[in-house]
Protein backbone atom coordinates (compact mmCIF):
# COMPACT_ATOMS: atom_id res chain seq x y z
CA UNK A 1 0.00 0.00 0.00
CA UNK A 2 1.32 3.52 -0.81
CA UNK A 3 2.30 5.67 2.12
CA UNK A 4 1.87 9.34 2.04
CA UNK A 5 5.10 11.15 1.64
CA UNK A 6 4.45 13.54 4.55
CA UNK A 7 2.48 12.77 7.96
CA UNK A 8 -0.67 14.31 7.73
CA UNK A 9 -0.84 17.89 9.87
CA UNK A 10 -4.11 18.32 11.86
CA UNK A 11 -2.88 21.36 13.93
CA UNK A 12 -6.24 22.51 15.42
CA UNK A 13 -6.30 19.04 16.88
CA UNK A 14 -2.54 19.19 18.66
CA UNK A 15 -2.88 18.17 22.62
CA UNK A 16 -6.66 17.72 22.27
CA UNK A 17 -6.00 14.26 20.58
CA UNK A 18 -5.96 12.43 24.01
CA UNK A 19 -9.58 11.42 25.84
CA UNK A 20 -9.54 10.15 29.54
CA UNK A 21 -12.62 8.18 28.47
CA UNK A 22 -11.52 5.77 26.26
CA UNK A 23 -8.72 4.77 28.45
CA UNK A 24 -10.86 4.71 31.76
CA UNK A 25 -13.67 2.60 29.71
CA UNK A 26 -11.65 0.73 28.54
CA UNK A 27 -9.66 -0.44 31.79
CA UNK A 28 -13.36 -0.64 33.38
CA UNK A 29 -14.37 -3.34 30.70
CA UNK A 30 -11.23 -5.10 31.32
CA UNK A 31 -10.64 -5.36 34.98
CA UNK A 32 -13.80 -4.29 36.89
CA UNK A 33 -15.97 -6.49 38.67
CA UNK A 34 -18.63 -3.57 39.69
CA UNK A 35 -18.70 -0.25 37.48
CA UNK A 36 -19.51 3.23 39.40
CA UNK A 37 -17.02 5.20 36.28
CA UNK A 38 -18.78 6.39 33.30
CA UNK A 39 -22.42 8.17 33.95
CA UNK A 40 -25.11 6.05 32.26
CA UNK A 41 -27.63 4.27 34.45
CA UNK A 42 -27.60 0.42 34.10
CA UNK A 43 -31.58 -0.10 35.26
CA UNK A 44 -33.66 0.29 32.13
CA UNK A 45 -35.74 3.15 31.18
CA UNK A 46 -39.15 3.61 32.32
CA UNK A 47 -41.53 1.33 30.47
CA UNK A 48 -43.72 4.36 28.97
CA UNK A 49 -40.97 5.21 27.38
CA UNK A 50 -39.42 1.48 26.02
CA UNK A 51 -43.16 1.13 24.44
CA UNK A 52 -43.19 4.46 22.48
CA UNK A 53 -40.13 3.31 20.67
CA UNK A 54 -41.69 0.15 19.81
CA UNK A 55 -44.72 1.65 18.51
CA UNK A 56 -42.48 3.86 16.33
CA UNK A 57 -40.71 1.54 14.88
CA UNK A 58 -43.01 -0.90 14.34
CA UNK A 59 -46.50 0.94 14.03
CA UNK A 60 -48.55 1.98 11.04
CA UNK A 61 -46.99 5.01 10.56
CA UNK A 62 -43.48 3.95 8.55
CA UNK A 63 -42.77 7.40 7.85
CA UNK A 64 -40.87 7.32 11.31
CA UNK A 65 -38.37 5.32 9.60
CA UNK A 66 -37.18 8.30 7.35
CA UNK A 67 -35.71 11.43 7.33
CA UNK A 68 -38.09 13.74 9.89
CA UNK A 69 -37.63 18.24 9.79
CA UNK A 70 -33.51 18.40 10.22
CA UNK A 71 -34.02 20.74 13.00
CA UNK A 72 -36.31 19.14 15.22
CA UNK A 73 -39.02 16.12 14.46
CA UNK A 74 -42.25 18.43 14.92
CA UNK A 75 -43.96 16.53 17.38
CA UNK A 76 -40.56 16.58 19.74
CA UNK A 77 -39.72 20.43 19.19
CA UNK A 78 -43.74 21.35 19.98
CA UNK A 79 -43.29 19.06 23.22
CA UNK A 80 -40.21 20.69 24.27
CA UNK A 81 -41.52 24.26 23.16
CA UNK A 82 -44.79 23.34 25.46
CA UNK A 83 -42.87 22.53 28.66
CA UNK A 84 -40.02 25.04 28.89
CA UNK A 85 -42.32 27.27 27.81
CA UNK A 86 -43.93 26.65 31.27
CA UNK A 87 -40.70 26.48 32.82
CA UNK A 88 -39.46 29.93 31.68
CA UNK A 89 -42.74 31.73 31.52
CA UNK A 90 -42.58 32.69 28.14
CA UNK A 91 -44.27 31.19 24.61
CA UNK A 92 -41.47 29.34 22.91
CA UNK A 93 -41.84 28.71 18.92
CA UNK A 94 -40.85 25.32 18.56
CA UNK A 95 -39.55 26.31 15.09
CA UNK A 96 -37.65 29.03 15.90
CA UNK A 97 -36.46 28.11 20.07
CA UNK A 98 -36.03 24.83 19.62
CA UNK A 99 -33.61 22.43 18.04
CA UNK A 100 -33.11 19.20 18.98
CA UNK A 101 -29.76 17.60 18.65
CA UNK A 102 -27.31 14.21 18.56
CA UNK A 103 -27.21 14.29 22.37
CA UNK A 104 -26.44 17.11 24.77
CA UNK A 105 -23.21 16.39 23.37
CA UNK A 106 -23.69 17.98 19.78
CA UNK A 107 -25.62 20.52 21.33
CA UNK A 108 -22.11 21.45 23.10
CA UNK A 109 -20.26 20.98 20.17
CA UNK A 110 -22.59 23.14 17.75
CA UNK A 111 -22.95 25.82 21.14
CA UNK A 112 -19.03 26.28 20.87
CA UNK A 113 -18.62 25.88 16.94
CA UNK A 114 -20.93 28.52 16.16
CA UNK A 115 -20.42 31.58 18.98
CA UNK A 116 -16.63 30.95 19.05
CA UNK A 117 -14.70 33.04 17.05
CA UNK A 118 -10.58 32.76 16.81
CA UNK A 119 -9.09 34.18 19.87
CA UNK A 120 -12.57 34.32 21.88
CA UNK A 121 -12.16 33.35 25.36
CA UNK A 122 -14.70 31.40 27.29
CA UNK A 123 -14.80 30.77 30.94
CA UNK A 124 -15.05 27.29 32.26
CA UNK A 125 -16.02 26.56 35.90
CA UNK A 126 -13.71 23.96 37.41
CA UNK A 127 -14.58 21.27 37.90
CA UNK A 128 -16.33 20.81 34.39
CA UNK A 129 -17.44 17.99 31.78
CA UNK A 130 -14.10 17.43 30.34
CA UNK A 131 -15.03 18.09 26.39
CA UNK A 132 -16.21 21.80 26.97
CA UNK A 133 -12.12 22.32 26.79
CA UNK A 134 -11.21 20.46 23.40
CA UNK A 135 -14.61 22.08 22.08
CA UNK A 136 -13.57 25.67 22.79
CA UNK A 137 -10.08 25.19 20.70
CA UNK A 138 -11.25 22.86 18.36
CA UNK A 139 -13.25 26.40 17.57
CA UNK A 140 -10.09 28.32 17.91
CA UNK A 141 -10.96 29.87 21.21
CA UNK A 142 -9.46 29.89 24.10
CA UNK A 143 -10.28 28.50 27.34
CA UNK A 144 -9.95 30.57 30.87
CA UNK A 145 -10.76 28.44 33.48
CA UNK A 146 -11.95 29.31 37.34
CA UNK A 147 -12.24 26.89 40.38
CA UNK A 148 -15.07 26.40 42.00
CA UNK A 149 -13.43 26.48 45.79
CA UNK A 150 -14.11 23.93 49.05
CA UNK A 151 -14.93 25.33 52.28
CA UNK A 152 -14.38 22.99 55.53
CA UNK A 153 -17.43 21.71 56.21
CA UNK A 154 -18.72 22.72 59.95
CA UNK A 155 -17.08 20.65 62.27
CA UNK A 156 -17.90 16.75 62.56
CA UNK A 157 -20.04 17.30 59.13
CA UNK A 158 -19.20 15.51 56.09
CA UNK A 159 -18.80 17.92 53.26
CA UNK A 160 -21.77 18.77 50.58
CA UNK A 161 -21.07 20.29 47.30
CA UNK A 162 -23.10 23.70 47.98
CA UNK A 163 -19.49 23.62 49.90
CA UNK A 164 -17.98 24.52 46.63
CA UNK A 165 -18.48 27.92 45.82
CA UNK A 166 -16.98 30.46 43.27
CA UNK A 167 -14.64 33.37 44.66
CA UNK A 168 -17.01 36.32 43.64
CA UNK A 169 -13.81 38.21 42.69
CA UNK A 170 -11.97 35.17 40.84
CA UNK A 171 -14.76 34.97 38.79
CA UNK A 172 -14.68 38.84 38.28
CA UNK A 173 -11.61 38.98 37.31
CA UNK A 174 -11.76 36.51 34.00
CA UNK A 175 -14.22 38.69 32.58
CA UNK A 176 -12.77 41.02 29.81
CA UNK A 177 -13.41 42.61 26.21
CA UNK A 178 -11.90 39.16 24.70
CA UNK A 179 -14.34 37.23 26.69
CA UNK A 180 -16.99 35.61 24.41
CA UNK A 181 -19.20 32.90 26.62
CA UNK A 182 -19.22 31.72 29.92
CA UNK A 183 -19.81 27.53 30.11
CA UNK A 184 -22.33 26.78 32.62
CA UNK A 185 -23.22 23.39 34.56
CA UNK A 186 -25.90 23.07 36.92
CA UNK A 187 -26.76 20.62 38.68
CA UNK A 188 -22.39 19.92 37.79
CA UNK A 189 -21.23 17.31 36.83
CA UNK A 190 -19.04 15.63 38.69
CA UNK A 191 -19.83 17.41 41.82
CA UNK A 192 -23.37 17.43 42.03
CA UNK A 193 -22.97 20.97 43.18
CA UNK A 194 -26.74 22.62 42.06
CA UNK A 195 -25.85 26.51 41.79
CA UNK A 196 -28.32 28.87 44.04
CA UNK A 197 -30.06 31.84 43.59
CA UNK A 198 -27.25 34.18 44.44
CA UNK A 199 -24.47 32.46 42.75
CA UNK A 200 -26.71 32.23 39.73
CA UNK A 201 -27.27 36.30 40.36
CA UNK A 202 -23.50 36.47 40.22
CA UNK A 203 -22.89 35.08 37.11
CA UNK A 204 -26.19 36.72 35.52
CA UNK A 205 -24.95 39.92 36.47
CA UNK A 206 -21.38 39.97 35.09
CA UNK A 207 -22.30 38.20 32.08
CA UNK A 208 -24.88 41.55 31.35
CA UNK A 209 -22.24 43.86 32.48
CA UNK A 210 -19.72 42.60 30.05
CA UNK A 211 -22.58 41.59 27.18
CA UNK A 212 -21.07 37.52 27.68
CA UNK A 213 -23.26 34.56 26.38
CA UNK A 214 -23.99 31.87 28.57
CA UNK A 215 -23.81 28.05 27.13
CA UNK A 216 -26.21 26.36 30.37
CA UNK A 217 -25.47 22.95 30.17
CA UNK A 218 -28.71 21.59 32.16
CA UNK A 219 -28.94 18.04 31.50
CA UNK A 220 -29.04 16.66 34.97
CA UNK A 221 -31.93 19.37 35.41
CA UNK A 222 -34.50 17.11 37.05
CA UNK A 223 -32.07 15.00 39.37
CA UNK A 224 -32.10 17.43 42.36
CA UNK A 225 -32.55 16.46 45.73
CA UNK A 226 -33.00 16.99 49.57
CA UNK A 227 -36.03 19.68 48.42
CA UNK A 228 -33.50 21.63 46.11
CA UNK A 229 -34.96 23.61 43.45
CA UNK A 230 -33.07 23.65 40.06
CA UNK A 231 -32.79 27.54 39.07
CA UNK A 232 -32.34 28.10 35.01
CA UNK A 233 -30.68 30.84 34.70
CA UNK A 234 -32.08 32.01 31.66
CA UNK A 235 -34.67 33.21 33.62
CA UNK A 236 -32.95 35.72 35.40
CA UNK A 237 -33.10 39.06 34.46
CA UNK A 238 -31.28 40.17 31.15
CA UNK A 239 -30.28 36.47 30.39
CA UNK A 240 -32.85 35.31 28.04
CA UNK A 241 -31.45 36.97 25.04
CA UNK A 242 -27.91 35.49 26.35
CA UNK A 243 -28.25 31.87 27.22
CA UNK A 244 -28.88 28.93 24.94
CA UNK A 245 -29.66 25.85 27.27
CA UNK A 246 -28.62 22.36 27.03
CA UNK A 247 -30.66 19.38 27.77
CA UNK A 248 -30.58 15.46 27.29
CA UNK A 249 -33.45 12.67 26.99
CA UNK A 250 -30.38 10.02 27.95
CA UNK A 251 -30.34 11.95 30.97
CA UNK A 252 -33.78 12.97 31.62
CA UNK A 253 -35.60 9.30 31.14
CA UNK A 254 -32.30 7.21 31.67
CA UNK A 255 -31.40 6.00 27.91
CA UNK A 256 -28.41 7.83 27.39
CA UNK A 257 -28.11 5.36 24.26
CA UNK A 258 -30.65 7.13 22.66
CA UNK A 259 -28.62 10.04 22.25
CA UNK A 260 -31.33 12.82 21.97
CA UNK A 261 -30.48 16.52 22.92
CA UNK A 262 -31.82 20.01 22.76
CA UNK A 263 -30.87 23.27 22.60
CA UNK A 264 -33.17 25.75 23.44
CA UNK A 265 -32.88 29.72 23.16
CA UNK A 266 -33.90 33.21 21.33
CA UNK A 267 -33.89 32.72 17.77
CA UNK A 268 -31.22 35.21 17.34
CA UNK A 269 -29.02 32.54 18.79
CA UNK A 270 -30.19 29.59 17.81
CA UNK A 271 -30.29 30.99 13.97
CA UNK A 272 -26.06 29.98 14.73
CA UNK A 273 -26.58 26.93 16.62
CA UNK A 274 -28.87 25.60 13.42
CA UNK A 275 -26.09 26.66 10.93
CA UNK A 276 -23.82 24.19 12.38
CA UNK A 277 -26.06 21.58 13.01
CA UNK A 278 -26.79 21.78 8.86
CA UNK A 279 -23.45 21.76 7.80
CA UNK A 280 -22.44 18.48 10.03
CA UNK A 281 -24.92 15.90 11.81
CA UNK A 282 -28.00 17.73 9.27
CA UNK A 283 -30.62 15.55 11.23
CA UNK A 284 -31.15 12.96 13.92
CA UNK A 285 -33.18 9.31 14.25
CA UNK A 286 -36.51 9.94 13.60
CA UNK A 287 -38.03 6.99 15.79
CA UNK A 288 -35.76 7.92 18.96
CA UNK A 289 -37.25 11.80 18.64
CA UNK A 290 -40.63 10.28 18.23
CA UNK A 291 -40.68 8.03 21.33
CA UNK A 292 -38.74 10.79 23.19
CA UNK A 293 -41.72 13.51 22.37
CA UNK A 294 -44.56 10.68 23.80
CA UNK A 295 -42.01 10.64 26.90
CA UNK A 296 -42.43 13.89 27.46
CA UNK A 297 -46.31 14.45 26.58
CA UNK A 298 -47.22 11.99 29.32
CA UNK A 299 -45.14 13.81 31.80
CA UNK A 300 -46.73 17.36 30.99
CA UNK A 301 -49.63 15.80 31.79
CA UNK A 302 -48.39 14.29 34.72
CA UNK A 303 -46.14 17.34 35.91
CA UNK A 304 -45.78 17.54 39.34
CA UNK A 305 -47.98 14.84 40.34
CA UNK A 306 -46.38 11.56 41.86
CA UNK A 307 -46.68 9.53 39.11
CA UNK A 308 -44.51 11.51 37.09
CA UNK A 309 -41.05 10.11 36.06
CA UNK A 310 -39.50 13.12 36.92
CA UNK A 311 -40.85 13.19 40.63
CA UNK A 312 -40.18 9.31 40.76
CA UNK A 313 -36.31 8.83 39.63
CA UNK A 314 -34.98 11.69 41.54
CA UNK A 315 -36.51 9.95 44.48
CA UNK A 316 -34.95 6.54 43.85
CA UNK A 317 -31.46 7.99 43.53
CA UNK A 318 -31.99 9.93 46.54
CA UNK A 319 -31.61 6.87 48.19
CA UNK A 320 -29.51 5.69 46.00
CA UNK A 321 -26.88 8.43 46.76
CA UNK A 322 -27.85 7.78 50.63
CA UNK A 323 -26.76 4.22 50.32
CA UNK A 324 -23.29 4.95 48.40
CA UNK A 325 -22.76 7.69 51.19
CA UNK A 326 -22.78 5.56 53.96
CA UNK A 327 -20.70 2.75 52.15
CA UNK A 328 -18.07 5.20 51.61
CA UNK A 329 -18.26 6.90 55.06
CA UNK A 330 -17.74 3.78 56.60
CA UNK A 331 -15.05 2.88 54.70
CA UNK A 332 -13.63 6.32 55.49
CA UNK A 333 -13.41 7.10 51.60
CA UNK A 334 -14.88 10.73 52.93
CA UNK A 335 -17.94 11.68 50.77
CA UNK A 336 -19.20 15.05 49.53
CA UNK A 337 -22.47 14.76 49.56
CA UNK A 338 -24.23 15.63 46.11
CA UNK A 339 -27.08 17.75 45.74
CA UNK A 340 -28.40 17.11 42.48
CA UNK A 341 -27.01 14.67 39.41
CA UNK A 342 -26.22 11.25 39.97
CA UNK A 343 -22.66 11.48 40.69
CA UNK A 344 -20.78 11.83 43.97
CA UNK A 345 -17.66 12.69 44.57
CA UNK A 346 -15.19 11.14 47.62
CA UNK A 347 -11.68 12.23 48.99
CA UNK A 348 -9.42 9.60 49.24
CA UNK A 349 -6.99 10.82 51.47
CA UNK A 350 -6.68 7.85 54.31
CA UNK A 351 -5.81 5.52 51.26
CA UNK A 352 -2.50 7.01 50.59
CA UNK A 353 -1.12 3.99 52.34
CA UNK A 354 -2.35 1.32 50.09
CA UNK A 355 -1.68 3.19 46.90
CA UNK A 356 1.97 5.35 47.38
CA UNK A 357 2.23 8.20 46.03
CA UNK A 358 4.60 8.70 43.37
CA UNK A 359 6.16 11.79 43.62
CA UNK A 360 7.31 13.83 40.96
CA UNK A 361 5.39 11.72 38.57
CA UNK A 362 3.41 13.43 35.33
CA UNK A 363 0.51 11.47 36.30
CA UNK A 364 -2.22 12.42 38.65
CA UNK A 365 -2.57 10.90 41.67
CA UNK A 366 -6.02 10.44 41.75
CA UNK A 367 -5.60 8.78 38.26
CA UNK A 368 -3.01 6.36 39.44
CA UNK A 369 -5.17 5.13 42.50
CA UNK A 370 -8.57 4.80 40.13
CA UNK A 371 -5.94 2.75 37.50
CA UNK A 372 -5.03 0.38 40.39
CA UNK A 373 -8.23 0.31 42.19
CA UNK A 374 -9.95 -1.11 39.54
CA UNK A 375 -6.96 -3.25 38.42
CA UNK A 376 -7.03 -4.56 42.16
CA UNK A 377 -10.23 -3.98 43.86
CA UNK A 378 -12.22 -4.94 41.04
CA UNK A 379 -14.13 -0.49 41.21
CA UNK A 380 -14.25 1.46 38.32
CA UNK A 381 -14.74 5.14 39.18
CA UNK A 382 -13.17 8.30 37.48
CA UNK A 383 -10.58 10.49 38.77
CA UNK A 384 -11.86 14.26 39.46
CA UNK A 385 -8.66 15.38 38.07
CA UNK A 386 -10.25 14.54 34.86
CA UNK A 387 -12.65 17.45 35.27
CA UNK A 388 -9.54 20.05 35.85
CA UNK A 389 -7.82 21.77 32.78
CA UNK A 390 -3.86 20.64 33.04
CA UNK A 391 -2.54 23.71 35.37
CA UNK A 392 -5.22 22.79 37.97
CA UNK A 393 -5.37 19.07 37.80
CA UNK A 394 -2.57 18.66 40.82
CA UNK A 395 -4.48 20.91 43.23
CA UNK A 396 -7.50 18.67 43.38
CA UNK A 397 -5.45 15.28 42.83
CA UNK A 398 -7.05 13.32 45.64
CA UNK A 399 -10.76 12.64 44.76
CA UNK A 400 -12.86 10.25 42.73
CA UNK A 401 -15.62 10.65 41.03
CA UNK A 402 -18.65 7.69 41.60
CA UNK A 403 -21.64 7.48 39.66
CA UNK A 404 -24.67 6.20 41.64
CA UNK A 405 -27.25 5.62 38.67
CA UNK A 406 -27.02 1.54 39.69
CA UNK A 407 -29.43 -1.03 40.42
CA UNK A 408 -29.29 -1.55 44.35
CA UNK A 409 -27.05 -5.17 44.05
CA UNK A 410 -24.71 -3.25 41.78
CA UNK A 411 -24.44 -0.57 44.72
CA UNK A 412 -24.31 -3.78 47.32
CA UNK A 413 -21.23 -5.52 45.55
CA UNK A 414 -19.12 -2.07 45.69
CA UNK A 415 -20.15 -1.68 49.14
CA UNK A 416 -19.06 -5.25 49.46
CA UNK A 417 -15.49 -4.99 47.81
CA UNK A 418 -15.29 -1.50 49.65
CA UNK A 419 -15.32 -3.58 53.35
CA UNK A 420 -13.69 -6.65 52.61
CA UNK A 421 -10.84 -3.75 51.57
CA UNK A 422 -11.55 -2.09 54.64
CA UNK A 423 -11.09 -5.68 56.80
CA UNK A 424 -7.99 -6.05 55.00
CA UNK A 425 -6.28 -2.95 55.63
CA UNK A 426 -7.56 -3.65 59.50
CA UNK A 427 -6.59 -6.97 59.27
N1 LIG B 1 -23.25 17.55 29.68
C1 LIG B 1 -22.94 16.94 30.83
C2 LIG B 1 -22.66 17.77 32.03
C3 LIG B 1 -22.87 15.54 30.88
O1 LIG B 1 -22.53 14.94 32.03
C4 LIG B 1 -23.15 14.79 29.71
C5 LIG B 1 -23.07 13.28 29.69
N2 LIG B 1 -22.19 12.69 30.55
C6 LIG B 1 -23.47 15.48 28.54
C7 LIG B 1 -23.52 16.86 28.55
C8 LIG B 1 -23.74 14.75 27.26
O2 LIG B 1 -25.04 14.25 27.24
P1 LIG B 1 -25.59 13.28 26.08
O3 LIG B 1 -25.33 11.89 26.54
O4 LIG B 1 -27.04 13.62 25.97
O5 LIG B 1 -24.85 13.61 24.84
Amino acid sequence: QAKMSRPVQAQRLEGIDKNIWVEFVKLATTYSTVNLGQGFPDFPPPDFLKEAFVRAISGENHMLHQYTRAFGHPPLVKILAQLFGKLLGRDLDPMTNVMVTVGAYQALFCCFQAFVDAGDEVIIIEPFFDCYEPMVKMAGGMPVFVPLRPKAPKHGKLMSSADWQLDPAELASKFNERTKAIVLNTPNNPLGKVFSREELQLIADLCVKHDVLCISDEVYEWLVYDGKEHIRIANLRGMWDRTVIIGSAGKTFSATGWKVGWTVGPNHLLQHVRTVHQNSVYHCATAAQEAVAQGFQRELELYRKPDSYFVQLPKELQQKRDWLVQSLDAVGMKPIIPEGTYFLVADISEFKSDVPDVPDSDEPYDSRFAKWMVKNKGLAVIPLSTFYCAAHKKNYNHFIRFCFAKEEATLKAANDLLQKWKREKTS
